[in-house]
């Protein structure tokens, strides 16, 4: 039996709770007139051991987000699946490129040109181009990474020109907010800035929004993707990275 499986119950635990997340986000696809199937479950593993990872990639978890690139390397290289999908969603490090754009198949958080150009020149030329989504700064918040919705347009134009870049859509993370309808309009405003790009030509197929606090909310405005990692692994300290 593999050392990772023993007897730990938190671990087992889970699968568990993964099931009911896809319950959950099945539902509410549902609930909202969302095609059924059409949000997918990005897993947030940042704080969470290679057993943990293994455990709801043996419940059929394919896709990962990590938010530290010295912490999600040995991840990586322990679990050494290439069936795994590995996702970064932290803040990127200029000089910390190169090896984002080796063992990542997808970057959530790019708000920078320069980022762009170091991730399309750095990506190796055997693997696909590298999926990447434009970080909104949704809520204006002074000391949170990503772009305000002006400076959209001509990123966008400038991502669209590197050839190792595929360029898909738009991710936040909004301020911390409890209340449904205000959680909403957040999303809301996402959804309209990806709605206006398409419209002006860019193709983007994905809106990377939602958290186990608002994950409801989300799918209601359009998310294609959430990113769940306390209510898939337990609480989690500390709660929040960016
Ligand atoms: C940690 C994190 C999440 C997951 O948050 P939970 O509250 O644990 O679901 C999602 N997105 C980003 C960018 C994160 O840093």
């Amino acid at each position: 039996m593999a050392p990772y499986f023993g007897d730990n119950h938190g671990q087992s635990n889970a699968c568990a709770t993964l099931k009911d997340v896809v319950r959950r986000i099945r539902q509410v696809e549902e609930r909202f007139g969302r095609v059924p199937g059409s949000v997918k479950l990005l897993a947030v593993t940042k704080t969470r051991t290679p057993a943990e990872i293994l455990t709801a990639a043996a419940a059929g978890q394919r896709c990962f987000g990590e938010n530290y690139l010295q912490e999600a390397l040995p991840k990586i290289e322990t679990l050494a699946d290439p069936a795994l999908e590995w996702h970064f969603i932290g803040r990127v490090q200029a000089n910390k490129t190169e090896p984002i754009a080796r063992h990542f198949s997808w970057v959530h958080t790019v708000d920078r040109e320069k980022l762009a150009r170091r991730l399309s020149e750095q990506r190796p030329a055997e693997l696909a181009a590298l999926n990447v989504c434009v970080q909104i700064n949704i809520s204006g918040e002074p000391t949170k990474s990503g772009i305000v919705l002006d400076e959209l347009p001509g990123l966008l134009g400038s991502i669209s020109a590197y050839p190792r870049l595929r360029l898909r859509g738009l991710m936040c993370l909004p301020a911390p907010c409890t209340d449904f309808d205000r959680q909403r309009l957040c999303f809301r405003c996402l959804a309209s800035a990806l709605a206006d790009m398409r419209d002006r030509g860019f193709d983007l197929d994905t809106l990377s929004m939602g958290t186990s606090d608002d994950l409801e909310a989300a799918i209601a405005e359009g998310a294609t993707m959430v990113r769940i990692g306390s209510a898939i692994f337990g609480p989690r300290t500390p709660p929040r990275s960016q």
